[in-house]
């Protein structure tokens, strides 16, 4: 009948007999009558205790367990109908989302610190190399001071001493006496 058509003005709530609101709509609402609207707001939930409720011990949600917490709360908040199935749906399938991503995670996080540890291996190895270079470079400097203090015929005639030792094929050395042991353990080899 035309008389039963809705106004847009009309409260939308419907009561457990099906019959429509008559009552105009809230001034400051969109849908609801005022005593419909007081009804609405009692029955909502507290939002910030339903909040406080559903991340109870999940962290930063930055591991299975933390993932974990977070879906047994939804499970126990829909079960007690304090969020509506699909809210509980979307919050599953995001679950399933953060766990995926969990894996990755971690790798990276073993990747980091297996490069902390290349870095430190690196650092130890280029501070042994160093030692063994400043000790092989003190030895040297230290063979070559003995080799020109036992040849003192004349002073500083190093070069001269060399060339006599030397046979004509070998590569002069500023340093005189370090080449002959490894040129002499090739030619018994050879
Ligand atoms: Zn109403």
């Amino acid at each position: 009948m035309p008389a039963k058509s809705v106004t847009p003005s009309q409260c939308t709530h419907i009561n457990a007999r099906g019959r429509r609101c008559r009552l105009l709509i809230a001034r400051d609402h969109d849908s609801l009558c005022t005593q419909h609207l007081r009804q609405s707001a009692a029955s909502q939930p507290d939002l910030e205790a339903l909040a406080a409720e559903l991340l109870d011990s999940t962290g930063d949600l930055t591991t299975a367990e933390e993932v974990n917490a977070f879906l047994a709360n939804v499970v126990k908040l829909r079960a007690r109908k304090m969020i509506d199935r699909k809210d509980a749906v979307a919050f599953g399938y995001l679950s399933q989302l953060l766990l995926w991503t969990l894996p990755g995670m971690e790798t990276k996080l073993e990747a980091e610190s297996d490069a902390i540890e290349a870095e430190e291996l690196n650092r130890d190895i280029a501070e042994m190399r160093a030692h063994v270079l400043a000790k092989r470079a003190a030895k040297a400097a230290e063979v070559s001071r003995k080799s020109q203090n036992n040849s003192s015929a004349g002073p500083g005639d190093s070069s001269g001493h060399a060339s006599s030792h030397a046979p004509s094929n070998a590569p002069t050395s500023p340093v005189p006496a370090a080449p002959q042991t490894p040129r002499d353990y090739a030619s018994m080899r050879t």
